[in-house]
């Protein structure tokens, strides 16, 4: 009989819950159990591809091609999982899914209501989800703040699905912060006490609370949050602050948070094992080295548009016993005064990662140039990727104002073009070339050296390409297209093979970098720059 486990949030959203459910998910996991997790969003977008990632932090990609929200980004990095779509689950979708069943006739007859029609397709999905995977625990975690209007209806289906589900095969954690106010130097429970009254409102009494705290919370605090929750004492948790987010599993399961759940649910389960897990974030507390990265960006105010690529990064960090320091800055910086692209020599490495539309296009280019032309280790991604070959077109081929159609349209040298299939694509949700795509790797490259194989599979998420009729020019003036799609008409990856490290892709490497098992190309650029750094020839990979 699959488990479940709710968790909500109260007093402020951001207090981490994607990492604490992925922590749960963790702790479980090294028990032996199978997880599997979903995100609730109750946002009216059907997903998150149309949201703008300064606002909203980026889209992940599934392998099926799903464009999520980031917290399955989490899921994935924490517990070795590929989810789908599916288990990302929004107030848009299931909307749309009701309305469109109503429209087809299925409901003929009646009026369809947000009890029970709204709620049954919450947790149909739910349950598909549990089904399709064959979990042993689904953890469903629920954005947002409680109290908030469009949380409701989801909120009111979890509370329903401890009536079917039963007492025994549904847990309800509530994540809560506890402030310690600077004054009185005082941790102050009452906010976290207001957010399980409104959650007892709507009907859910949690079983577990974690406070999310600065500190450890003292037993004042740990008494009175048992005592107005309505729970024991040795239910309440504390997630306080860590150097690293991969410590939260470990701090839980300290304070008993594993064997609680699995007590609760009757698991008979092997005892945890988390020596791999404690050996990667050994690696991350203690690195040798240090390498310093510029990534040069567009969304840099929010570090959560590049997540994935942070944690990449720190992943081939972890490999090399190396930290990773990342300067987020402005591409535009480079536009208004372009000496400042002189700063790059004071970094290990240049990164160039994802992105949309003509704004700082010119400025990362120029930190492309700069880059390229000191021989200072580069990574370009996905914009990166196009932005690349635009700057080689103009600078060594020659090909004067060579660009994007995406930021000029009427370029004389379009070097991106369109992907011809998205020609007469008008909508703008999930109409991109999205997700796993099989990438053919040519032998006695940088790309082969990197990934050890011909044939490798990585996600993707663009509307444009390498134009073919540029591809002669390009590769007679050294640029070499080491990675291609099984037709070689999609150019996945570049390299200049005389370079110290000058590499870039199509994809995206970073949506399959795992604690432990960084993405190749992330960790061919993270060696390459410590290698730099420290003076040694560069990096051979095989
Ligand atoms: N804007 C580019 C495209 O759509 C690159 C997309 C990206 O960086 N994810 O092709």
């Amino acid at each position: 009989m699959v488990k479940y486990i709710f968790v909500t949030g109260g007093v402020l959203s951001s207090v981490g819950k994607g990492i604490l459910t992925s922590s749960i998910g963790k702790m479980l996991q090294t028990r032996g159990l199978k997880p599997s997790v979903i995100k609730i969003d109750p946002y009216v977008n059907v997903d998150a591809g149309t949201m703008n990632p300064y606002m909203h932090g980026e889209v992940f990609v599934t392998d099926d091609g799903g464009e999520t929200d980031l917290d399955l980004g989490w899921y994935e990095r924490f517990l070795d999982l590929s989810l789908k779509q599916e288990n990302n689950i929004t107030t848009g979708l299931v909307y749309k899914t009701v309305i469109e069943k109503e429209r087809r006739g299925n409901f003929l007859g009646r009026c369809v209501q947000i009890v029970p029609h709204i709620t049954n397709e919450i947790k149909n999905r739910i349950k598909t989800v549990a089904k399709r995977t064959n979990a042993d625990i689904i953890l469903t975690e629920v954005g947002g703040t409680v109290g908030d209007i469009e949380g409701l209806p989801f909120l009111e289906a979890i509370r329903q699905m401890r009536l079917k589900e039963g007492f025994k095969n549904t847990l309800y954690v509530h994540v809560a912060l506890v402030p310690i106010l600077d004054v009185t130097n005082e941790m102050k429970t009452k906010p976290l006490q207001h957010s399980v009254n409104e959650l007892r409102r709507i009907g859910i009494q949690p079983d577990i609370i974690i406070a999310r705290s600065p500190k450890m919370i003292n037993a004042e605090a740990l008494r009175k949050i048992a005592l107005f929750g309505t729970i024991p004492e040795h239910a309440v948790f504390c997630s306080y602050n860590v150097k690293s987010v991969y410590q939260v599993p470990l701090i839980l399961d300290k304070q008993g948070m594993g064997d609680f759940i699995c007590q609760r649910f009757g698991f008979k389960c092997t005892a945890q094992n988390f020596n791999e897990w404690q050996q990667f974030v050994n690696a991350v507390l203690n690195p040798e080295e240090e390498v310093r990265i510029s990534l040069i960006g567009k969304y840099a105010g929010l570090t959560d548009s590049y997540v994935s690529m942070n944690e990449a990064l720190r992943h081939s960090g972890a490999a090399c016993k190396t930290r990773v320091c990342i300067t987020y800055l402005e591409a535009e910086k480079f536009e208004q005064d372009p000496q400042c692209v002189k700063d790059l020599e004071n970094f290990d490495g240049v990164f160039v990662p994802y992105g949309f539309g003509s704004r700082g296009t010119e400025g990362k280019m120029a930190a492309i140039e700069f880059a390229r032309k000191n021989d200072i280790p580069f990574l370009g991604i996905c914009f990166g990727f196009q932005l690349a070959v635009i700057e080689f077109a103009r600078n060594v081929c020659g090909l004067k104002n060579a660009n994007s159609i995406e930021v000029d349209p009427n370029s004389p040298h379009p070097v991106i073009a369109l992907m011809p299939e998205q020609r007469g694509v008008k909508y703008k949700g999930a109409t991109m070339r999205l997700g796993s795509h099989k990438v053919i790797l040519e032998p006695s490259t940088i790309a082969y050296s990197l990934y050890k194989r011909k044939e490798i599979y990585e996600r993707h998420r663009h509307r444009f390409e390498v134009n073919l009729d540029y591809l002669k020019v390009l590769k007679e003036n050294g640029l070499c297209f080491s990675g291609k799609s099984i037709d070689g008409r999609r150019m996945e990856t570049l390299e200049l093979p005389d370079s110290f490290f000058f590499f870039a892709s199509q994809f995206h490497g970073e949506f399959k970098s795992r604690p432990g098992m960084p993405s190749p190309e992330y960790f061919g650029f993270i060696s390459a720059c410590l290698n730099k750094k420290l003076g040694k020839p560069k990096p051979v990979f095989s």
